[in-house]
């Protein structure tokens, strides 16, 4: 398959680990940011290529995981009420609110119908006048320029019973204040291709000269993130400190323009609080003042939220690339797949979720090829 299968050729990934392996001298811990790289890495075990030198740490670049717990239990309390279709992406159902998720609202009755495009949510839209259909439009860049065109295709239609409920987060706020945060140990980073496909990355050309770290965008394929890593490294043991583009077959240095003016149109950039990290200045897309009457949030009386957060949970300490899975507490005991304490468990492209899925994998293959019958 062109653009995929020679990205995983095995042959070519030993060669650029090889050449990682020669080149590097000392050590160096380097951010993916976003959660999909980190479950390529853990799935196809790329760490256990380089120099144990190197340390990978996983960043904030999960939608679902930094999703404030108070706009979750906004999405439940909503996708309570009578008359309600409440849309979502499946990963978001699982998330543990203050008290219940949105699966537990789906167990008692509630309507909520998983999708897979925004648009879906707009058609459901257009097939049940008589409800009041609710988005919950999550995502970075990349899906808010989908959930951009819903919103600019229900004003269209003139759909009077379709609105979104938004969390919405920039990724280029959310490096700069990594970089910035005193006991950072980020030296360099993998920025997420998908999302740089959609806004370019001369957003991250002053950070990259400000905070003096390198700064590769980067895909998602096995050989991606090894030519990616190697690109970092490089200019790591250089000392310099540029923004370069690996994901060159989807990245151009100015992105997506008509993606970028739908976005524009239809959202303005505001101060956002991502969990774990807390509230992250202009690091969040809300709808701008001519989509206000789409806005959930406006358009249902809702009883104050008060948000319980889980404490036990270390999500920040994991995205801020202090901390990694297995040194949560919780990790794999109290806190697993089918009873998760945190949404970096939950998602598919949770950190948590990603060692402890393929770390299974890892242990069910080790054991069958212990097994006496396979001898
Ligand atoms: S293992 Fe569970 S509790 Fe611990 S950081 Fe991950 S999601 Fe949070």
């Amino acid at each position: 398959m062109k653009f995929v299968d020679e990205y995983r050729q095995s042959e070519t990934i030993q060669k650029i680990a090889t050449e990682i392996r020669k080149e590097t001298t000392r050590p160096w811990t380097i951010m993916e940011v976003c959660g999909g790289q980190t479950h390529a890495i853990v799935k196809n075990r790329l760490d256990q290529l380089l120099p144990q030198v190197i340390e990978l740490v996983h960043g904030p670049g999960c939608p679902v995981c930094v999703t404030p717990l108070e706009t979750i239990d906004r999405a439940i309390a909503i996708a309570a009420l009578p008359g309600v279709i409440f849309c979502s992406f499946g990963d978001m159902l699982r998330v543990p609110g203050s008290e219940y998720s949105l699966l537990d609202v789906k167990a008692d009755g509630g309507d909520i119908r998983i999708i897979y495009s925004p648009l879906q949510a707009v058609k459901i839209a257009e097939d049940h006048p008589t409800k009041q259909v609710v988005f919950f439009a999550v995502g970075f860049e990349t899906t808010a320029a989908a959930n951009a065109m819903a919103a600019t295709q229900a004003k269209q239609k003139s759909l009077k019973n379709f609105s979104l409920l938004v969390s919405q987060f920039l990724v280029t706020p959310a490096i700069a204040s990594i970089c910035a945060a005193k006991d950072t140990r980020v030296q360099g980073f993998l920025a997420a291709g998908h999302v740089c496909s959609i806004t370019g990355y001369e957003s991250y050309l002053p950070l990259a000269e400000k905070y003096q770290v390198p700064i590769v965008v980067t895909g998602f394929e096995p050989l991606d993130i090894l030519e990616g890593l190697l690109m970092c490294l490089r200019q790591l043991e250089q000392g310099s400190y540029q923004v370069e583009n690996q994901y060159l077959r989807a990245v151009e240095r100015t992105g997506n323009r008509p993606a970028q003016v739908l976005l524009n149109n239809v959202f303005s950039v505001s101060a956002q609080c991502w969990r774990g990290l807390g509230e992250i200045p202009a690091s969040g897309l809300a709808l701008a003042e001519e989509f206000s009457d789409l806005d959930a949030t406006k358009k249902f009386a809702l009883p104050e939220i008060k948000p319980r957060e889980q404490h036990q949970c270390i999500s920040g300490a994991i995205m801020l690339g202090l901390k990694k899975p297995g040194d949560c507490p919780h990790f794999g005991t109290t806190c697993r797949p089918d009873h998760p304490l945190g949404a970096p468990m939950v998602s598919s492209e949770g950190a948590c979720s990603a060692y402890h899925r393929y770390s299974q994998q890892v242990k069910t293959r080790e054991s069958s090829m212990s097994s006496p019958n396979n001898q």
